[in-house]
């Protein structure tokens, strides 16, 4: 299985790091940074951990490009992508979109997926990578409907499906409108469940899909799990 996106740098996992990826240590994990710190903490644990691979990024709004670009330029051999990164019209009051137009240019240019937060945000995200046009893309967290699902689509990008398909029918219905070959799975721990959120609950997500899709949870997860493979090049 795979987690494409979730936040082990995240001060809710300091006590107990090691238990927590103990737990999960036959799923592939893709951990990502918001901002300087937690990107220098990612990088740290995916050298730590095996099955733990670093994306490094800037939560939107945050005003950072400078160091986090330096960050990555001198980590392109530690890193899988750039994420996350992207917009976020409920956070942010400026709607600017350079620095993420910025991270969009870097990740073609070293031809690695990029992670992509999008709240409130789905069709000014969706203009600005096709504008960038932008080669791989994971749309993390999909909060949009299904033909936004379906411009995604046309464009091969992915969209990753986060734990909180459990209770929300926005994430079952992408779930099943979409075709398998573009969906991933994430927990975005510590975020999107009951009390804190790990990434061995990605599990949830791979059964939810195959239940959804009508497919033996095996065969879902080797679809899943090649996708997310291939787009990070993961041995
Ligand atoms: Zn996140």
């Amino acid at each position: 299985m795979i987690d494409v996106h979730c936040h082990l740098n995240s001060k809710d996992f300091d006590k107990d790091l090691k238990e927590v990826v103990g737990r999960a240590k036959d799923i592939i994990i893709i951990d990502a940074g918001t901002d300087y710190e937690s990107n220098v903490k990612s990088l740290e644990i995916s050298r730590n951990f095996k099955n733990v691979y670093s994306c490094l990024g800037m939560e939107p709004c945050l005003k950072d490009f400078e160091r986090i670009n330096e960050l990555i330029f001198n980590n392109k051999q530690n890193i899988v992508g750039i994420g996350e990164v992207g917009l976020d019209y409920k956070i942010c009051k400026e709607r600017e979109d350079e620095d993420f137009r910025r991270f969009i240019r870097l990740a073609n240019k070293f031809n690695i997926p990029i992670v992509v937060h999008s709240r409130w945000a789905v069709k000014p995200v969706l203009n600005v990578l096709e504008e960038e046009e932008a080669k791989k893309v994971i749309l993390h967290a999909f909060s949009g409907n299904i033909k936004e699902g379906l411009r995604a689509v046309e464009n091969n990008w992915f969209i990753s499906i986060p734990t909180s398909i459990k209770w929300a029918e926005q994430k079952q219905e992408i779930a099943k409108a979409i075709p398998i070959k573009n969906l991933l799975t994430e927990t975005d721990s510590p975020v999107m469940w009951e009390g804190r959120n790990e990434p061995k609950n990605v599990e949830f997500v791979v059964k939810k899909i195959a239940e959804i899709k009508d497919l033996s949870v095996e065969k879902a997860d080797k679809i899943i799990t090649s996708n997310g493979k291939k787009v990070f090049r993961i041995g």
